[in-house]
């Protein structure tokens, strides 16, 4: 993943004929803080080590903004390269926040609530020096969630001695959490699927759709897809994928979901793997679950012409090539999952002022500001003759690197 962080900011870099200096600062970050910590399993004899990672990529633009991952693989470079897509994906957007990302190296399907909450708990603590609402602000990623934001901001809380809601963003509404925000990146997925049809003349009503991972992202995307007329015919999670061809009732899945945890065993609808439903004869696919989905090996065989990134780093950029070579057209990660972070900039702002904002303030917002992001890059894509992802680098990498010339250097 770091390798294609870096591959995309160096061709990026090349088109734009960035300067070298600036380049090569950009291509490592500025931070990065590894911990090892013990982690007592509920059965109180066992002790896991267990590896953790907070990065940020820069501290140019303002506190370092985004999301904490627990999953198995997660490694140092994996968190790299999601904490230098935040800085591009927050200066398309202009918000005044610098990358970051944290993992943890662990299974959350695996453990209990209490062991959960012990393993954030310490974590917390042992990075506690390095984060802060004007340092470094977390939110949830894959395998984590508003529970464990609310556990992380009352650590940093009882280690202060008063309540710090701003350290954490997409925590429990009850805490200072945003209404809104659960629903974000979902809603900013689907801002950017409409505007891409409205701009290719699709009729959203005759589209449909598929798509992958159904957790936060791919739920709530599916949910405004079908909402906005889009006949959703497929969804997926870890385990398995269900397709019906006459489209899913997301209301009946969203019950399923709820009672039952997995897709699996859904009644009203024909098994899939992940990689079939890639490959599903749809107009539109949103790959909602996780990286290096789409290669050189399947992206050939993707029936759909218009892809929107819900997932960071889905797409490789062999895809890419192919995907340009075939006509499909991509909204970039950078561009269509910022709806997260553009959300909890909102609740960022309100947990530092003690002032609540109504969810149509926010959704209103959002679509606002994703909108005039979405025609910003399409714009400068077809000004410059350049994909929508090189677009969007030029426009995230560029401002990032004015910031940095006004800002200077030290001494
Ligand atoms: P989540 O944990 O809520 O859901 C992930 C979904 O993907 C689940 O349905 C899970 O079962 C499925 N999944 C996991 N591994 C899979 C695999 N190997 N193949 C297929 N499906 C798999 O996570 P999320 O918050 O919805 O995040 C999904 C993606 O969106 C990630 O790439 C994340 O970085 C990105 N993202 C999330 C947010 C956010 O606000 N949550 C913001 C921006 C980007």
């Amino acid at each position: 993943m770091y390798q294609l962080a870096v591959g995309q900011l160096d061709e990026a870099a090349r088109q734009m004929g960035l300067q070298e200096n600036i380049w090569h600062r950009l291509r490592t970050p500025q931070r990065a803080c590894m911990v090892s910590i013990p982690f007592r399993e509920d059965d109180y004899n066992t002790v896991q080590t267990v590896f953790g990672y907070r990065v940020q990529h820069l501290t140019t633009m303002g506190p370092g903004k985004g999301g904490l991952r627990y999953a198995p693989n997660v490694d140092l470079g994996e968190v790299t390269a999601l904490a230098m897509w935040m800085t591009w994906k927050c200066a398309v957007m202009k918000l005044p926040f610098s990358g970051a990302k944290g993992g943890l190296r662990i299974d959350p399907t695996k453990l209990s609530p209490g062991e959960l909450q012990r393993l954030t708990r310490r974590f917390t603590a042992e990075i506690i020096d390095v984060i802060g609402p004007d340092r470094d602000i977390m939110a949830p990623d894959l395998g984590t969630d508003e529970q464990v934001m609310a556990w992380i901001m009352d650590t940093y809380s009882a280690q202060k001695g008063y309540p710090v809601p701003g350290i954490v963003t997409g925590k429990p509404l009850e805490i200072g959490g945003s209404l809104g925000r659960k629903e974000a990146t979902g809603r900013g997925v689907i801002t950017c699927m409409l505007e891409a049809c409205r701009e290719t003349q699709r009729d959203v009503t005759r589209q449909s759709v598929a798509i992958q991972g159904y957790g936060n992202v791919g739920s709530v995307s599916a949910r405004l897809a079908a909402r906005a007329g889009a006949k959703v015919v497929a969804v997926s999670d870890a385990h398995t994928g269900i397709f019906n061809p006459n489209g899913l009732s997301i209301p009946d899945v969203e019950r399923w979901v709820s009672e039952h945890r997995w897709l699996d065993g859904y009644p009203e609808a024909d098994t899939v793997t992940n990689e079939e439903l890639l490959e599903l004869p749809v107009d539109i696919l949103i790959p909602a679950a996780v990286e290096n989905q789409l290669r050189a090996d399947n992206a050939g065989s993707v029936k759909a012409r218009l892809v929107v990134e819900g997932a960071n780093g889905p797409t490789t950029m062999e895809a890419d090539v192919i995907f340009a070579s075939n006509g499909v057209m991509v909204v970039p990660d950078i561009l269509a999952n910022a709806g997260g972070v553009t959300a909890s900039y909102f609740e960022w702002l309100q947990s530092r002022q003690q002032y609540l904002w109504s969810e149509d303030q926010v959704n209103d917002q959002l679509v606002r500001l994703m909108k005039e992001a979405y025609v910003a890059v399409s714009a400068l894509a077809r000004d410059r003759n350049v994909s929508l992802r090189m677009a969007a680098l030029f426009l995230g990498i560029g401002r990032v690197a004015e910031a940095k010339r006004r800002r200077g250097m030290f001494p």
